[in-house]
């Protein structure tokens, strides 16, 4: 027997007041009554797709299982699949494709469909998490984030003048005893925090992915003291470490007695194509349905054209085909931070420290200076010189001093990375005076 799924009105506590405001909207809450066999709709003002001037699209693709090789995949999007893909579609996104994430679910977490979670696609991840972030969080509240984190989100919580908690992170990735003592100190006086945010894997910026241990102990705290945990995970496929890849939180809630705490977001910016826009929430429907309302006034839905694409590629590949693809990019990663890292070992050993990433594109370095201060360095020095990088100022909510550098090592070559490398340890080196 799976868990059971946390009842609806679980969570009507955690919608922020302007969730709880939206109405859905008038003309696409009808849709589906649409469907009727012999219906004559004369509803939606959708515009005649015979005017549209596109008749098919060809995708050529490199092949997953050779991806070096002459041999291209093609497919011919055309017909139903074509006007499908040009005109107006449901909000929560393409049937297909929302299928299709559902195998992909099943296949990489056990979460099976139809067992109390859903499915709704974004215009790339980032869209999603802002709508679930205006959908939880009211202003003034409290939110837990991991620390550093990620610079995408602090504006969201910023502008919603949150008050935002830092919990630790190390090398095993975000602290599950930082989290404890946060919680279990908490003021009585103040209203305890809903929603924890993490990037589990290659986190963005420190590079570094959670045990499993930390993992269960995040979610074992996130049900001890009621909150949601938001799972954005753009870097799932770019696990690259030599230790089988930890489950990730949406998989490893089904040891809980019921699942439903997690919303997790997943990306396709990394490995299909971040031009394409596509990311997708899983999680429960109360949620989603927000996340939903929210589109259906903002963007009315993510473009049914890139969904198209994506489907008919992915659909074209299997699953099968799909994780090769996948396994083939964490292997350029892979080797692409082999090589950034035998840099930083030839032009910085003694001038910074790091911890190897095990997923994703970044090192985070700290810079062993006698003061807490990266930014002066990589904004000004460093950028003269010839290299520029992110002062990890960025990524922390009050904006602080600290040591630390994120790197991304994603674009360069062996060349690049050691020029880089030599260019930053030259500035490191003239700074201390050695
Ligand atoms: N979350 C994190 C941690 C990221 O690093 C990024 C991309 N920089 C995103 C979300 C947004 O990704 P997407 O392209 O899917 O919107």
């Amino acid at each position: 027997m799976p868990p059971l799924p946390l009842p609806p009105h679980f969570y009507t506590p955690f919608l922020s007041v302007l969730a709880k405001e939206r109405k859905p909207s008038p003309i696409r809450g009808l849709y589906p009554l649409e469907a009727k066999p012999g219906l004559i709709s004369l509803l939606a003002g959708k515009p005649n797709a015979g005017t549209f001037p596109l008749t098919s699209i060809t995708l050529t693709s490199r092949s997953p299982t050779d991806p070096d090789g002459a041999a291209q995949l093609t497919t011919e999007i055309s017909g139903q699949e074509l006007a499908q893909g040009l005109q107006y579609g449901p909000t929560a996104g393409l049937p297909s494709f929302i299928e299709w994430v559902y195998g992909l679910q099943e296949k990489m977490h056990g979460r099976k469909k139809g067992e109390g979670w859903r499915v709704t696609i974004g215009g790339g991840s980032q869209d999603v998490i802002y709508k679930a972030v205006s959908s939880l969080i009211n202003p003034g509240e409290s939110v837990l984030v991991e620390s550093p984190v990620y610079a995408g989100v602090l504006p969201m919580f910023q502008a919603l003048h949150c008050d935002l908690v830092e919990v630790e992170t190390d090398s095993n990735g975000i602290s599950s005893d930082s989290l404890r003592k946060t919680l279990e100190s908490w003021p009585a006086s103040k209203a305890k925090p809903k929603v924890l945010y993490t990037v589990p894997y290659g986190c963005n910026p420190t590079g570094m992915t959670a045990t499993i241990e930390r993992r269960r102990e995040v979610l074992q705290l996130a049900r001890e003291h009621n909150l949601l945990i938001l799972e954005d995970d753009p870097y799932y496929y770019l696990y690259y470490g030599d230790l089988p890849r930890p489950p990730s939180y949406f998989a490893l809630e089904l040891e809980q007695p019921e699942v439903g705490r997690v919303l997790r977001f997943d990306s396709l910016s990394k490995i299909l194509s971040s031009g394409l826009r596509i990311g997708f929430v899983s999680g429960p429907d109360p949620l989603l349905q927000a996340i939903d309302m929210h589109t259906a006034v903002s963007s009315l839905q993510t473009s049914s054209l890139t969904q198209t694409i994506a489907f008919a590629l992915l659909n074209q590949w299997g699953y099968d085909d799909f994780v090769t693809h996948t396994q083939n990019v964490s292997a350029f990663y892979r080797a692409k931070r082999d090589v950034f890292e035998a840099a930083m070992r030839n032009h910085l050993e003694g001038l910074v420290e790091w911890d190897r990433p095990h997923a994703g594109m970044f090192f985070w370095f700290k810079l062993l200076l006698d003061d807490d201060d990266s930014e002066s360095l990589v904004r000004t020095r460093a950028y003269e010189n010839g290299v520029l990088a992110l002062p990890g100022t960025v990524f922390l909510p009050d904006g602080r001093k600290t040591a630390y550098v994120r790197a991304a090592f994603s674009l360069l070559d062996g060349d690049q990375a050691e020029e880089a490398c030599r260019r930053l340890g030259e500035v490191v080196r003239g700074v201390k005076g050695a």
